[in-house]
């Protein structure tokens, strides 16, 4: 559903063949090509936001087709490399990092400033803190280009969101000033080092101690998987000595890298990670040695507190899959559009067409998704209680089904652009290696799902809030085709009632994810149908949401025919270049 002109060689009869090749969508502004995006922002944003906000949307979708995306290229070729020692011979090791990876630095923590935006005015010319809608929107348009940089982004963002929320004034005082900064001279960044060899999902497995020595608390052991491991602050969580085991005994410390008088901290990056994917960012080992650190908020509830740093992530992973997804999307259908085989375009062949129909649909239940996470994340923190508990949810669901989709995605992106897609010239071999990422942090597939059923389900009750919401909006669609409303609803109660039965009974639990995806599926088909009721939306997403019904919720006779009497028209228009109104897509919502 995108207005795509490919960058591609022109057959001037020099160009060597170049022109039988494909192109790709460098120098598009990843802003303008993305209709669902756009339709979709005056929605979710008031109008004023959206009207002060949307030259920064274009602004970074030029940035991200264009230097951002060689920027992002040439960071993923020369990784960092950590030194152990100074010139001087001195342990203070640091990372070394490619000058492109710095020119991003610029773009994301001096121009953009998305570490602050949600914390405080003047970013982005505006006078108070953005909406989580806008924030997300524009991960989507950075990491459509870079996405391993965004690690480094996100956390900064969400350990100042903590440090705000739990600190005691004094370390606000200390901390926040340069965190908040966007001046590189004096600004600290963020991370957070959980994961440790005895426990990635198993938490409370963790077996760093902390010490309090004369007023000072000192922190010993190892961390295993430390992303932006030279931050300037990280936050951890270990167990004070005596402390009970097990998630109840753990607490959340801020470890600086230096200390007050600017000598290093006591603790070594040992290694850093040779990594599949994420490769522009450094992922290290650290060692504690007695390392200085200040606790933050209750002694006792550290990794209750820390769970809002992994939810704020999750959201944050689920908006990245769905920008690496709109990448993969937008590069497949420039490859359908303009590669010839057997004498036609490959986007005229009904099994292209079928792949390309299953990347879209991902592609735009993960924006709907993401956007309505990011409203309800607005809502909560203006203090409405039936908001956060669909943030609740939606968070996992997000996290869990849009971090898995990228991979198939992905992987069929590649092959739409056939041989080349494997090579790392073109974006789509990084594209593979970084989705892969989506399923392991702030929790794997099942780690995910299981929060959905056991906890936001059964515990939360959240999924209540979501039924809710998404009848609420049900009963404004009322002008989409009579049949076509029942099925959502009926889908809907089943989906909800189908998460509700494996959330009540522990011999279910092997079902979770399959309850997990039911929910995020029957959620987007509503989203997806009610926003193709609201004016000025394309009404092709009503299409998409019967695509969700007929692919992701329905499930085909593996010996017969998965064929749609109307899936060749319906990709006809899903596929064509214009906008379409709403009596145009009721024939195929029968
Ligand atoms: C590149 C990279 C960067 C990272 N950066 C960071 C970072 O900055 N900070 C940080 O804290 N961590 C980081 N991590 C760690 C990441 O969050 C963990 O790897 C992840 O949480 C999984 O933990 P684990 O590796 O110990 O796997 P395990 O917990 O050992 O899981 C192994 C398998 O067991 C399954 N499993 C576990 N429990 C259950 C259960 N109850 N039911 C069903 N299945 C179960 C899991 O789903 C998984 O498939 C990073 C990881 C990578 C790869």
């Amino acid at each position: 559903m995108d207005t795509l002109s490919a960058s591609r060689p022109i057959d001037d009869g020099r160009d060597h063949g170049a022109h039988y090749l494909a192109g790709d969508c460098a120098g598009q502004n990843f802003y303008a090509i993305d209709r669902g995006l756009r339709d979709l922002l005056p929605l979710y944003l008031s109008p004023d936001d959206f009207r002060r906000l949307e030259p920064h949307f274009d602004r970074l979708g030029v940035l991200a087709g264009s230097r951002l995306d060689e920027l992002a290229r040439t960071a993923d070729r020369h990784p960092p490399v950590v030194n152990p020692r100074d010139r001087f011979g001195r342990d203070e090791d640091f990372i070394c990092y490619h000058g492109s990876y710095r020119e991003m630095e610029q773009i994301a923590f001096g121009d953009f400033q998305f570490h602050a935006m949600s914390h405080r005015g003047g970013c982005l010319g505006m006078d108070r803190p953005l909406p989580a809608v806008a924030k997300y929107a524009l991960q989507y348009l950075f990491v459509q280009a870079e996405f391993g940089l965004m690690c480094p982004i996100s956390v900064t963002d969400t350990s100042i969101h903590l440090i705000r929320k739990f600190a005691s004034a004094e370390l606000k005082d200390y901390l926040l000033p340069r965190m908040l900064s966007a001046d590189p001279a004096i600004q600290w960044k963020g991370t957070q080092f959980m994961t440790e060899r005895a426990g990635g999902s198993d938490v409370g497995a963790i077996e760093t101690v902390a010490r309090l020595a004369d007023g000072e608390w000192r922190l010993y052991g190892d961390k295993w998987f430390c992303s932006h491991a030279d931050a300037d602050v990280a936050l951890l969580l270990a167990r004070p000595e005596g402390a009970e085991a097990g998630t109840r005994g753990l607490a959340l410390f801020a470890l600086p890298r230096r200390l007050k008088d600017g000598r290093r901290n006591s603790y070594r990056i040992v290694r850093l990670k040779d990594k599949l994917g994420t490769r522009s960012m450094a992922s290290g080992e650290i060692r504690l040695e007695g390392a200085v650190a200040y606790l933050v908020g209750d002694i006792e509830a550290g990794l209750k507190q820390m769970m809002e740093q992994v939810n704020l992530s999750r959201l944050s992973h689920g908006v990245r899959a769905s920008a690496m997804m709109r990448r993969c999307l937008n590069e497949a259908m420039v490859c359908a559009k303009s590669r010839v085989a057997f004498g036609r375009t490959i986007i005229d062949y009904p099994l292209l067409r079928r792949q390309l129909l299953k990347i879209a649909v991902a592609v735009e239940q993960s924006v709907s998704m993401f956007l309505f996470a990011a409203g309800a994340m607005d809502r909560a923190n203006a203090g409405g209680k039936d908001a956060e508990a669909l943030l609740r949810i939606l968070t996992p669901l997000l996290k869990f089904r849009a971090c898995r989709d990228n991979i198939p995605v992905a992987t069929g992106a590649m092959e739409v652009r056939g041989g080349n897609g494997y090579i790392e010239e073109w974006v789509n071999a990084r594209l593979i290696r970084d989705a892969h990422i989506g399923v392991l942090w702030e929790g794997t597939s099942n780690i995910n799902a299981l929060d959905i059923i056991t906890r936001a389900v059964a515990k939360s009750r959240a999924h209540e809030a979501l039924g809710t919401a998404l009848g609420t909006l049900l009963n404004e669609t009322a002008t989409l085709p009579a049949g076509f409303h029942q099925r959502l609803g009926t889908t809907l109660n089943r989906a909800l009632s189908f998460a509700e039965r494996v959330a009540g009974d522990r011999a279910l639990e092997a079902n979770a994810r399959a309850a997990a995806s039911g929910l995020y599926h029957a959620t987007s088909a509503v989203l997806m149908a009610w926003e193709a009721t609201r004016p000025g939306v394309d009404a092709r997403r009503a299409l998409v949401a019967r695509l969700v019904l007929d692919f992701r919720l329905s499930a085909p006779d593996p010996l017969e025919p998965a064929s749609f009497d109307w899936e060749g028209e319906a990709a006809e228009l899903i596929f064509s270049d214009r906008q379409v109104s709403l009596d145009e897509v009721v024939p195929w919502l029968a």
